[in-house]
């Protein structure tokens, strides 16, 4: 396989499906070139396989060769040679990974000049200003990114340039200022590296081509691949391709330009493109740009051929696509292009609207399929709320949102603020790739200088965070901002909204954002792809999470945290009091309040998912964190001492000490200790359950015991509640009677008893578990701790992103379930689960359930629901959908299917055991 491809190479494949080869830059230019014809300026594209040979052992032997034989070529097509002194031919030198990271790697352009071509250039375009403002440029670039010089010392020079000139474009600096910098900036690069600058355009572009390569593993590409997930051992392919001049005369230009609105959806051309400039002019933010409508008053003739590409490129790729263009001397040329990023918003609008458009025609699966959950969760993001705020000053809004928070103006000054905690904007004239880290940590962003596409507008859509740019009236210095005579010093509140791009002083309320018309329709698309194929649950621990889970559709609760009921103020002394309890009384009256308490929360929830299942976790964390913290109470007792509660509380916290908390007490465990505890909350479940039934309602509960690890916890555990579903249906005869009135209507009761899997004995032993239990949960945050030995809060903090970094691991397992270790040990319980009780119901809760990734592990293993914040459920929808549509979901056994209560007979006669009795018992309250 050679290294190297002409863009006019005669593939047998089309280009694009060589992505990971040509990298996406490159299979775009090569699509354009042969496919569609469009003008495209000549060159080749180094594959990213010899990025990666150059990476395992240095420049790949075969590679030189190829490289001069693909540039003989190029030279025979431009009828002129790299480094001819008397008429050069130039070139850029391009990177282009299979995944577009834009602004992550480098790019250098106008290769080739050197003292001599220079003044050849000149007298070839008889411009000696355009000759020398080439080089210029070339001279920084390639100190910068191939020699490693830092950038702003030419910045600097080219500042002073300016002022002295009395100008303020670059354009606007004349041929003696400029041959002045060329020498000034070759003196900046031999001060730096003892060279001088490399005269020899082989040596450069071997150079520029090394430089590439290496920026792979550069620290800001690395931590973008981190954040996006993008595997490190790809490597990046580099292109190499003659030069267009946008900054030749007033009849030249560049551009980029979107074939929609990517910022809302809305059809029609949008971009950004400047007169007399090179290409990074735009992106930099450098000068301020004008929109296409500009382009179609100066340059009318090019406007209608770029509109005419625009929409063969649409029909071409069926989506909304980005680009580059350069217009030299009156003739347009395209530089790239790609399916474009977009915000959700927009992501949402072009799927619903592409359905109904011919020239695209796309499927209702295929519009599924251009949704991300990324997408979803941006339309959900917060906005101002209400509406007359005042506007300290007003910038582009360039990637939708609200965001509050304190002012920091430097990248690092903002990170160092998020890792305290702190709620931060970053403020900055512009951004560079320099400042991604600051980025990430910042809630909002807000730019001085700089248009819809510059850095600070792309990074910020992408990852969906609130931007304004362009707020011209800011005045930036060292360790504040001003607007007129408004002081804003670090530290100092902020808001900005990045859908309107206002900025106001201070913390602007904000509300959660109205979603646009598509996201229903979307979603509704998603659920008749997935109903009763792989349903989604919401985890939800109060009435009011429970109403707002269901609204955004979930079916029902996966999970429902009693501790945190038990954590209120109200109840956190009746907590304590059962703790001490030195009588077995004591601890029956503190039970009994207990009881009365928790059965308004159950009833809450049980209303707030009639008709759908609600699943209770009976208690599950270690008692001593109801208990106060003994340090603190060994410093009062030395200091001003413990009255006798505080004295009591000590030595209860004493007691319940445990070294590794998260091993220790926890769950069924807990129950076994204090089986009173248990008993008490099933009580209150069921009295609560009977009273939706009296009042009409259809409670359909399932009852789970955490962190079980063998037949005989879960045996006992079961017997435990069981008799307290007979007590409470005894001690609730009036109530149980009317339920029998309202059952004949609408009102009934289910029960069934499960587990949590979340130990990898749990998912070992799966089969004989099942035996005792109705339904499995996997609790994969635990069971991840558990299979890899990691403490998540001791070894998120520390070592995760190290093997992040190195490769280590491929994704946080945290965030990403481990679709190997933890994965297998899922399906392995699903498996042993399923054989002991086919028709045993399977879910997951816990944050995996909301990862679109995740689910997909989860969905292949075969489970019947993922549960998740309330939310992440439409993005859970959605990912479930596509899921489905990916063939994932294997199908499903028959007899699983009923939901009512219907469903519980074939159960029984699955597993004839001495539990099936009970259970069946327990199903109908009507009956006992
Ligand atoms: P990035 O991926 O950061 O956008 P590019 O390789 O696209 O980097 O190049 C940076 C800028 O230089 C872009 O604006 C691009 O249009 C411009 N550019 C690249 N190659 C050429 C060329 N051969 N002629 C003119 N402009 C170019
Ligand atoms: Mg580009
Ligand atoms: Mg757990």
């Amino acid at each position: 396989m050679p290294f190297v491809f002409d863009f006019d190479h005669a593939h047998r494949k089309p280009p694009m499906e060589m992505k990971d080869l040509l990298g996406g830059k490159g299979a775009n230019l090569a699509e354009m070139t042969s496919v569609l014809k469009l003008p495209v300026p000549p060159g080749f594209t180094i594959a990213a396989t010899a990025c990666r040979s150059y990476m395992e052992g240095g420049w790949p032997e075969a590679l030189t060769g190829e490289v001069a034989k693909a540039r003989a070529r190029l030279e025979k097509k431009m009828g002129k040679r790299i480094g001819d002194p008397s008429d050069p031919l130039l070139v850029s030198v391009r990177s282009g990974a299979k995944f577009s990271m834009p602004g992550m790697m480098d790019t250098v352009l106008n290769l080739g000049l050197n003292d001599q071509s220079v003044e050849g250039l000149a007298k070839q375009t008889d411009d000696e200003r355009f000759a020398y403002d080439s080089y210029r440029r070339f001279v920084a670039m390639y100190g910068r990114i191939v020699l490693g010089v830092p950038g702003d010392e030419f910045d600097l020079l080219l500042e002073a340039a300016k002022e002295l000139a009395g100008t303020t474009s670059d354009a606007g600096v004349p041929i003696g200022l400029l041959r002045y910098l060329v020498d000034a900036y070759q003196q900046i690069v031999e001060r730096h590296t003892g060279r001088p600058f490399p005269q020899d355009p082989d040596e450069q572009l071997r150079g520029a081509i090394e430089a590439v390569f290496a920026s792979w593993n550069g620290p800001r590409a690395i931590a973008y691949r981190v954040r996006e997930r993008i595997a490190h051992d790809l490597g990046t392919a580099v292109n190499v391709q003659a030069m267009v001049f946008g900054n030749r005369d007033d009849a030249s230009g560049t551009g980029v330009g979107f074939t929609r609105d990517p910022a809302t959806g809305a059809t029609g051309e949008y971009g950004d493109f400047l007169v007399n400039a090179q290409g990074e002019d735009v992106v930099a933010g450098i000068r301020n740009t004008e929109t296409l409508s500009a382009l179609k008053d100066e340059f009318p003739e090019i406007h209608r051929e770029l509109l005419a590409i625009f929409s063969r490129l649409e029909s071409h790729y069926r989506d909304m696509c980005d680009t580059e263009f350069t217009i030299e001397q009156g003739k347009l040329w395209m530089l790239q292009t790609r399916v474009g990023k977009r915000t959700g918003r927009a992501a949402l609008k072009m799927a619903v609207d592409m359905v109904g458009e011919k020239a695209i025609n796309l499927t209702r699966e295929e519009a599924l399929g251009r949704i991300t959950g990324e997408h979803l969760e941006q339309v959900l993001h917060p906005q101002f709320s209400g509406a007359d705020h005042p506007v300290l000053a007003r910038g582009l809004g360039a990637s939708p949102g609200a965001a509050v928070g304190r002012v920091y103006l430097t990248a690092d000054d903002a990170q160092a603020a998020a890792e305290r905690g702190e709620h931060v904007v970053l403020v900055r004239s512009e951004t560079s790739p320099e400042d991604v880290h600051g980025m990430l940590a910042a809630e909002g962003i807000l730019t001085a200088r700089g248009g819809l596409v510059s850095h600070a507008a792309v990074v910020a859509r992408g990852w969906g965070k609130p931007a304004v740019v362009g707020a011209e009236a800011l005045r930036i210095s060292a360790a504040s901002f001003s607007v007129g005579d408004v002081v804003v010093n670090e530290g100092d509140w902020i808001s900005v909204d990045g859908t309107n791009g206002t900025v106001v002083l201070g913390q602007v309320a904000v509300t959660v954002g109205e979603t646009p018309p598509e996201f229903e329709i979307i979603l509704g698309w998603a659920d008749a792809v997935r109903t009763g194929r792989l349903g989604v649950r919401a985890n939800a621990d109060t009435g009011s999470d429970a109403a707002n889970a269901r609204r955004h559709g979930a079916e029902g609760i996966g999970l429902c945290r009693t501790e945190h009921m038990f954590l209120a103020e109200d109840r956190l002394p009746i907590v304590r009091r059962m703790i001490l309890a030195d009588t077995p009384d004591e601890e029956v009256s503190a039970l009994e309040e207990l009881r009365v308490a928790q059965r308004s929360d159950f009833e809450a929830i049980l209303e707030a998912m009639d008709g759908l299942p609600v699943t209770i976790r009976l208690l599950d964390p270690p008692l001593h964190e109801f208990l106060p913290d003994t340090q603190d109470l060994a410093i009062k007792e030395a200091t001003v001492g413990l009255d006798e509660e505080e004295s009591r509380l000590y030595e209860a916290a004493k007691a319940w000490h445990e070294y590794n908390p998260m091993l220790g007490t926890r769950g069924v465990r807990l129950g076994v200790i204090k089986p009173g505890l248990y008993a008490m909350q099933v009580r209150a479940l069921m009295e609560a359950a009977l009273s939706r039934v009296a009042a009409g309602g259809h409670p359909i509960v399932e009852i789970m015991i955490p962190l079980t690890v063998s037949r005989e916890e879960m045996a006992l555990a079961r017997s435990w509640v069981e008799a307290a579903i007979a007590e409470a249906e005894a001690a609730g005869g009036a109530a149980s009677r009317r339920g029998r009135t309202g059952k004949d209507s609408t009102g009934a009761l289910e029960v069934l008893i499960g587990t949590m899997i979340e130990t990898p004995r749990a998912a070992l032993l799966a089969a004989e578990i099942a035996e005792e239990a109705d339904f499995f949960s996997f609790g994969t945050n635990d069971l991840t701790q558990m299979t890899f030995g990691f403490s998540r809060d001791d070894v998120e903090g520390r070592m995760m992103s190290a093997y992040l970094e190195q490769g280590l691991l491929p994704r946080n397992p945290f965030e990403v379930v481990d679709p190997d270790g933890v994965g297998e040990l899922v399906r392995l319980g699903v498996r042993r689960g399923r054989a002991t009780r086919p028709s045993l119901k399977i879910g997951v809760c816990g944050e995996h359930g909301g990862d679109p990734e995740s689910i997909r592990t989860f969905a292949e293993a075969g489970l019947d629901y993922v549960s998740c914040s309330p939310f992440r459920v439409p993005i859970a929808r959605l990912a479930a959908a596509q899921c489905v549509l990916a063939g994932l979901v294997p199908p499903k056994p028959a007899k699983s299917t009923p939901k009512s209560k219907a469903g519980s007979a074939p159960k029984s006669k699955a597993a004839p055991t001495a539990k099936s009795k009970a259970s069946s018992k327990a199903k109908s309250p009507a009956k006992s």
